[in-house]
Order: structure tokens, then C-alpha cells, then sequence
């Protein structure tokens, strides 16, 4: 069965698929035709019982900008959730959540529903995030105008890790951040080189024309440490719960 995907949005164009949005295109559109994922944007403008079907109002306390209300967009989840036995695991996209990691990719990878909540604005109702009690996810330390490409930044890293996403030859397991160092580090990606063998006076690692499997391996782990180690040394420290690797 596809993992599915909910968004609840005010701009559900953005997850279109004709004429295509950003996820109808390369890997994730590759995989939707492959039947391992679906999407269904829902416009919580839909839901609003305002007569001019407004979904924000003015803040309380004053101060500038608009907060969407608790009505419509709990009255959209409720309806959401339920065009679907499976439950599904909510995910309110906000710069105030835990930070999208691989490792959290990855588990969000194994449910079989997921619920995304795009704010916009100053952000949503503190109520109705209360009373919904979603997973708080951040892309990163800055602001966008809406929860919408955050949504789509999490889609994608999680539809590119379902099985059979990736076509012959690719890997999501060799790629940053992923466990492929020695003692099951995440380390970042080796460097890459194609054709041609020299481009302007630079040439290709002469170990990658060797066609010794093994040395090449070793050399491309090599590389990962060391660019781990110089761009990226955090991640060799480990969790703050475990001791550093040896
Ligand atoms: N006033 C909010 C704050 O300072 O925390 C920012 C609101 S932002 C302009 C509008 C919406 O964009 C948020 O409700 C959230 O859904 C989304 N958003 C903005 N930055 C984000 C980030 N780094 N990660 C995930 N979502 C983000």
C-alpha cells in the first residue's frame, strides 16, 4: 500500500500535479506513477465557516500580521482523517520545531500516513496546535512565508527512501548522511566525477580508473571521513548520549 500523504494548505496548487507542481516532477513523480506514494493537498479555505471565508483574523495583543484560526483548520483535519482508515501521524511544519534530520527522515519513512500542517502568516492558533498535538518539524533555522515548501522539502527526502523510489544504480543509503562509516557514523558523501577524464587541466582521481573495486571503496570512505571531519565534525561526535566513536 502507498504511504499517503495529507496536506492541509491555503494553497494546494503548489502540491498539483497537472500541470505539475514541484513533487510531480523526477524521483517522487517517478515513484506516485509507481503507485509507492499519494498526496492529497486539501484547502483549509474549504472549511471556514466565515462568511467571507477568511481562515486568519488579527492577533490578539495586537501587533502586526494575521493568525490562522483554530476553526477551519481543526474542522479540516477532522475531515481529512477520516477519508482514511489509516491513521495518520501529524506534522505541524514550523521554524519552532525539532529539525528535520535523516534520522527522522527515515522513521517518518516507515508510517503509513502522514498528515502535514502548513502554517502561513504569523503562524496558527496556539489552541488548536494544542488540542491537535502534532510532531513539530523545522527545515531549518530561518523563516519562510509558509509551512508549503517545507512540506514539500519533507515529501521529498521521505518518497526518495521508500523502496523501489530510486532507480537501478542509485542509492539513497551511500548518500550524505547516512550510516556508512565504519563504526555506523553518518558521514557525508564522497566526491563524484564523470566524463570527460580531464577538464580543464584538472583530472579525475587516477584510483577511480584503477577498476579495483575494493581500493575504490576504501578511497571513497576515506573521502567521506575526511570531509566529514572538516566540514562536518559534529557528526562524528555522536548523539550527546553516546560516547564518541573510537
Ligand atoms: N511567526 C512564526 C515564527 O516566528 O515562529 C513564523 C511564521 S512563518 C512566516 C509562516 C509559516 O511558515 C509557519 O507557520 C510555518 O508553517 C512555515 N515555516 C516557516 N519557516 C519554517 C521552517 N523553517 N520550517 C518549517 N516551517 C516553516
Amino acid at each position: 500500500m502507498p504511504i499517503r500523504f495529507d496536506i492541509l494548505t491555503t494553497f494546494p496548487e503548489m502540491f498539483a500535479t497537472e500541470p505539475p507542481g514541484a513533487l510531480a516532477l523526477s524521483i517522487p513523480d517517478r515513484a506516485r506513477r509507481a503507485g509507492l506514494v499519494e498526496w492529497h493537498a486539501t484547502n483549509i479555505r474549504d472549511f471556514t465557516t466565515d462568511k467571507h471565508q477568511k481562515t486568519d483574523d488579527r492577533p490578539f495583543g495586537g501587533g502586526p500580521g494575521m493568525v490562522m484560526s483554530c476553526q477551519p483548520v481543526w474542522d479540516a483535519v477532522c475531515a481529512v482523517e477520516a477519508m482514511d482508515d489509516r491513521p495518520a501521524t501529524r506534522v505541524l511544519l514550523t521554524p519552532q520545531g525539532v529539525p528535520l534530520t535523516q534520522p527522522l527522515v527515515e522513521e517518518l519513512a516507515t508510517m503509513p500516513r502522514l498528515l502535514l500542517l502548513a502554517g502561513h502568516y504569523e503562524g496558527i492558533d496556539e489552541r488548536v496546535i494544542r488540542k491537535l498535538d502534532p510532531m513539530e518539524v523545522s527545515i531549518g533555522d530561518f523563516v519562510l512565508s509558509g509551512g508549503e515548501l517545507a512540506a514539500i522539502v519533507l515529501m521529498d527526502a521521505v518518497i526518495r527512501l521508500l523502496p523501489g523510489a530510486l532507480g537501478d544504480g542509485e542509492s539513497a543509503g551511500q548518500d550524505s548522511f547516512s550510516p556508512i562509516g565504519p563504526g555506523g557514523q553518518r558521514l557525508l558523501d564522497c566526491p563524484h566525477y564523470t566524463r570527460p577524464r580531464v577538464w580543464e587541466g584538472e583530472e579525475v582521481p587516477e584510483i577511480l580508473l584503477s577498476g579495483d573495486h575494493g581500493r575504490i571503496a576504501a578511497w571513497r570512505l576515506e573521502q567521506s571521513l575526511q570531509r566529514t571531519r572538516e566540514r562536518r565534525p559534529d557528526l562524528l561526535a555522536g548523539p550527546p548520549d553516546q560516547p564518541p566513536p573510537a
